[in-house]
């Protein structure tokens, strides 16, 4: 193989590596944006749980005001039955007094109702806080240990990049133009090996001309893949 398409391949396989480090990277954050979300997932359901505590405790205040107001009521109608002149006026307080005092037990039923439910989801809440809790411990110690490692993935970035660009300085500027542009615009795949047996590009599996394949044999510079650009070579097992 010429030195210069040596040099390229070496350069694309350090390429692939800081790829694979920035990959790796990436998913580490992703993997810390999922607990964080997850955490203000619990979070927003503890708040959520903790309106609902407060409207049901606002519901039963009202439903005892109510209770009591009903109670006074029933208070004044029994006194007035007591001052009842005709048999009608009689028979309407107390059919009055009767439907307060219904009301006043459904509002009972209600509100021992409510009593359940405020204490169920009080005990549902605290549960649920002291989850969070531990889940943020333990997302404080998996942050650290992602943001070392992180840390240490980019030490060995700058060190691939440190050899990419030893690298580049011996490759020649038109080539190294071309191998960047192809590197940009082959989502990171500038080289391509050539099959000898079925004489396709491996990079877009199309054929290669049988003059091009003996250029690349000669080893004579360095030979592009008419059908997707790339830059052919011969796989290290195949090279003679
Ligand atoms: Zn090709």
């Amino acid at each position: 193989m010429n030195e210069q398409l040596r040099l390229l391949r070496k350069l694309q396989q350090v390429n692939d590596k800081i790829r694979e480090f920035e990959d790796e990277k990436a998913a580490l954050g992703a993997a810390l944006g999922k607990r964080r979300k997850d955490i203000r997932d619990h979070q927003r359901h503890i708040d959520e749980l903790a309106q609902k505590v407060l409207e049901a405790k606002k519901k039963e205040d009202q439903y005892n005001l109510n209770l009591k107001a009903n109670e006074a009521d029933i208070n004044k109608l029994l006194v007035q039955l007591t001052q009842a002149k005709t048999n009608e006026g009689y028979a309407g307080l107390n059919k009055r007094i009767e439907e307060e005092q219904k009301q006043n037990s459904a509002l009972e039923d209600s509100i021992l109702q409510l009593m359940t439910d405020i204490e169920e989801m009080e005990r549902r809440n605290a549960a649920a806080k002291k989850a969070l809790d531990a889940e943020q411990e333990e997302f404080s110690r998996f942050e650290a240990k992602v943001k070392a490692d992180q840390d240490a993935i980019d030490g060995r970035i700058r060190e691939y990049q440190d050899r990419a660009a030893e690298i580049e300085k011996s490759v020649e500027g038109e080539i190294l133009d071309k191998y960047h542009r192809l590197y940009e615009r082959k989502d990171g795949h500038a080289l391509a090996g050539l099959d000898r047996s079925a004489g396709v590009c491996l990079g877009c599996n199309l054929p290669v001309t049988k003059q091009d394949i003996n250029l690349l044999l000669a080893d004579n510079g360095i030979i592009f893949c008419k059908s997707c650009g790339r830059i052919l070579y011969i796989p290290e097992d195949e090279e003679e």
